[in-house]
């Protein structure tokens, strides 16, 4: 089955397509949720509750690289976001020498036909660790993904420095031969409170990443059906209810303030032809 299409994606040199990690894993999850929520732009607001740890731990680890005082910030802070930070600054790669924090890329992309395609990210901390430049990720609430040496996150992200690392204010002499990524995994309530998950990153990882990026890019740009899945991959998911994947809610709201909204959820079997009602 698949959702009824109104859009595509139609990079521009005005409006190049803007590609993230998030998209790419809502690809692989649900084609109709990358259709709403990449094709269509529609989000909702998220709780912000639930990203208070991550949110001021990665706070404290930015001023941390920076070399600025957090001491007069740890009064009124919840024991909880200290004693995170805490175990993080124990670890030997929060202690290596900082290259750069809380770093966004834009690296220009191209696939056949479609050259307006900029790959985006927002780095942790770049640091030199053991010889090598380190990409850091603090993972303070959100799992290390399973497949970690090859998660879209990894790649990307890898992919990006690799082409970037000449920009990079690196200190003068320091070779950047071998780039590690490092997923550093932060819970206190076990022992050892930081876990640490190290790929080790070099050219055949390198074009493997970008022979993937390109077909899974051309694949989407080429997209015009967005398929449900055969069951909803994700209990939170708030396009349950135009998406079809619940028939009995979907013809009963239409949740977007587009023209087009009450078509959104229809369900089209994938012999039809989805833009025949236009
Ligand atoms: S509710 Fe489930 S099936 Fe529908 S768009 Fe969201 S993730 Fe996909």
């Amino acid at each position: 089955m698949t959702i009824k299409t109104v859009q595509t994606l139609n990079p521009t040199a005005e409006n190049p397509w803007v590609v993230s990690v998030n998209q790419l894993k809502e690809w692989d999850k649900c084609h109709a949720q990358f259709y709403y929520k990449t094709v269509l732009k529609q989000r909702w607001l998220s709780d912000e509750r639930n990203f208070e740890l991550g949110k001021a731990v990665h706070a404290l680890m930015d001023l941390h690289a920076k070399g600025l005082p957090t001491e007069h910030l740890r009064v009124g802070l919840k024991p909880n976001i200290l004693a995170h930070f805490d175990a993080l600054l124990e670890h030997p790669l929060a202690k290596a020498p900082v290259v750069t924090s809380e770093y966004a890329f834009y690296l220009p992309f191209s696939v056949e036909g479609f050259p307006h395609i900029t790959l985006t990210g927002r780095i942790d901390r770049i640091s030199l660790y053991n010889g090598s430049l380190a990409i850091i990720d603090w993972k303070t609430g959100t799992a290390v993904p399973h497949d970690y040496a090859t998660a879209w996150q990894t790649r990307l992200y890898s992919y990006a420095i690799w082409h970037m690392r000449d920009a990079l204010p690196l200190p003068k002499g320091e070779g950047t031969a071998e780039i590690h990524f490092y997923y550093v995994d932060v819970r206190t309530n076990r022992q050892p409170a930081v876990k640490v998950y190290d790929v080790t990153i070099d050219a055949v990882y390198i074009a493997e990443t970008e022979g993937l990026l390109k077909q899974v890019l051309a694949r989407i740009l080429a997209e015009k059906r967005f398929a449900l899945p055969s069951a909803c991959p994700d209990k939170y998911c708030r396009f349950s209810q135009v998406c079809g994947i619940n028939p009995e809610t979907t013809a009963q709201l239409p949740l977007f303030s587009l023209p087009q909204a009450s078509v959104l959820g229809q369900r089209v079997s994938d012999e039809a032809n989805p833009l025949d009602l236009f």
